[in-house]
């Protein structure tokens, strides 16, 4: 619980610089190097900070394409997909530093990803998309049965093969936001949780924020809110076509060192890894259902079916007590590509969001989104990231 939302009640006419709106990954990051750089900026959160995905997903730090958009769409799409890759690549070596420059243990490990395979059909289309990924530069290998078994002993012995991809692994999503939102804070950044903003409006030299807890205007908008991007595009005219699709995560007991690696499988859809506590977490993307209202709810067949894959592929799963299932609505683009970047249309305004694993991703886009407001050169091209690239 974040105290100032209990101290400060009511933003009556506030005035600032920037306002970064979400208090997940994507916006903690950009408030922590606005404030970093010196910048007047206000972080606005609906509720808590890290509550929605950012603090519920799998930990995972994701390196490599992912196998099941890739089956569907093939090399052409992954092949465009490469720019968004490079975002993760380069965000990986930075998640080694982020527990020293912040001062919080994030747990970071990365000892490496396994995407495993258990027929030939599907080490070959595995072998399709590590030629591209070699392509892109990724230091990725393809493994034979033997290799699989040297390098994950734990996996079971039926499985054909699969892909290494040594710069994966994992992170606690937990203290990861919430970390750097408390940095952002020493660095004079205020951080408001509790504000539902409500309303964006334009004026000459900014916007107006219409807030739960009053107004608020400022020069410039970062907005950072997730799944919620879209309803602020309607509010903009400007078209955001996000997608929130409810998915779950599974957590057992703790359990002796079992699974060094982020684990996958190319037959269906599961990630697997052994959190710093020794819990293992289970999820690959399973679907959650909305209940009547419209709320996310776990769904019991896809719990089943994500633990009879976890114990396919690495059987050792099922000595473990299962503790724990939750859901989170996780963000999704048409093109699985970001969105990073100004909107000519509205001046002052710039968009941040990483979809499918934007926790990955989140040091590098948050950075990439306050480089922006800053007017700092991002170091990149982020054209292909483009926020009003679907408008019609
Ligand atoms: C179950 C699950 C598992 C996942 N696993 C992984 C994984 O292992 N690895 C990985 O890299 N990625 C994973 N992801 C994806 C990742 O979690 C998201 O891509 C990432 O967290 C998005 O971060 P964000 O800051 O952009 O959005 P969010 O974390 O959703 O933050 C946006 C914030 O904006 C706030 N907000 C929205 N509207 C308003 C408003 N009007 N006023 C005020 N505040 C507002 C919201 O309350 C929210 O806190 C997973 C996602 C889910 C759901």
């Amino acid at each position: 619980m974040q105290t100032s939302s209990l101290v400060s009640r009511d933003l009556a006419s506030r005035r600032c610089e920037i306002v970064v709106v979400g208090g997940g990954i994507t916006g903690c990051v950009t408030a922590y190097h606005l404030a970093r750089a010196g910048a007047d900026v206000l972080l606005l959160e609906r509720h808590d900070l890290n509550t929605q995905a950012s603090g519920r997903n799998a930990g995972s730090l994701h390196g490599q394409i992912q196998h099941e958009p890739f089956l569907h769409q093939g090399e052409a799409w992954a092949r465009g997909f490469v720019p968004a890759l490079e975002l993760m690549r380069d965000a990986l070596p930075l998640w080694d530093g982020l527990g020293a420059e912040l001062g919080v243990d994030l747990e970071v490990s990365r000892r490496g990803g396994v995407l495993v395979a258990e027929t030939g059909d599907q080490l070959r289309d595995i072998e399709r998309k590590v030629a591209v990924e070699r392509a892109a530069g990724l230091p990725v290998r393809l493994l034979d049965r033997a290799e699989l078994q040297e390098v994950a002993p734990y996996v079971s012995g039926r499985m054909a093969g699969g892909e290494l991809c040594p710069d994966e692994g994992k992170v606690n999503s937990l203290v990861a936001a919430p970390a750097f939102a408390a940095a952002a804070r020493r660095h004079g950044a205020v951080v408001e949780t509790g504000v539902d903003v409500l309303d964006v409006q334009r004026r000459p030299g900014g916007f107006r924020l219409v807030t739960s807890r009053g107004t608020v205007d400022c020069t410039q908008l970062a907005l950072t809110a997730g799944t919620d991007l879209a309803a602020f595009g309607e509010l903009l005219g400007v078209r955001l076509p996000v997608t929130a699709e409810p998915v779950q995560v599974s957590v057992t007991e703790r359990v002796e060192p079992l699974v060094p690696h982020l684990v996958y499988f190319a037959g269906e859809k599961l990630t697997l890894k052994q959190a710093g506590s020794g819990a293992l977490l289970i999820g690959g993307g399973w679907p959650a259902r909305r209940d009547r209202a419209g709320n996310p709810v776990l769904d019991p067949a896809s719990l089943r079916a994500n633990l009879r894959v976890a114990v396919t592929v690495v059987p050792a799963v099922a000595r473990a007590q299962l503790l724990r299932t939750w859901v989170g609505v996780g963000n999704g683009t048409p093109d699985q590509s970001p969105l990073i970047g100004r909107v000519p249309s509205a001046p002052g305004l710039v968009v941040g969001m990483f979809p499918y694993m934007g926790l990955t991703a989140g040091p590098v886009v948050g950075r990439a989104v306050a480089d922006l407001l800053l007017e700092r050169d991002p170091g990149r091209d982020l054209t292909p990231f483009r926020p009003d690239r679907f408008a019609t």
